[in-house]
């Protein structure tokens, strides 16, 4: 089962220990704050626990997939539909 990770905005304190342990997954938006922009790829499962494990205020976990990834950018086909 492929897995996420979620950040629970209310514990996170923008440390971006995250992102460092785990860029495949993870990166800071323009404040500091991780944004989870895909699955764990297979193969990196260990690697994302341990991510959890390390976060300093417990703002981490590891759910299920649900199939999403990340929004089509802005500009995109798609995203103008909705505006
Ligand atoms: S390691 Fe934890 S506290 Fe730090 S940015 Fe990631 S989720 Fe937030």
């Amino acid at each position: 089962m492929a897995l996420r990770l979620r950040v629970d905005p209310i514990a996170c304190a923008g440390h971006g220990l995250c992102a460092d342990l785990l860029a495949e997954c993870v990166e800071l938006d323009e404040w500091g704050f991780p944004v989870v922009y895909r699955d764990v790829p297979r193969g990196l499962e260990a690697e994302a626990r341990r991510a959890v494990r390390a976060c300093p205020t417990l703002a981490l976990s590891l759910v299920p997939a649900a199939g999403r990834q990340r929004p089509p950018a802005s500009g995109s086909q798609k995203a103008r539909h909705r505006e």
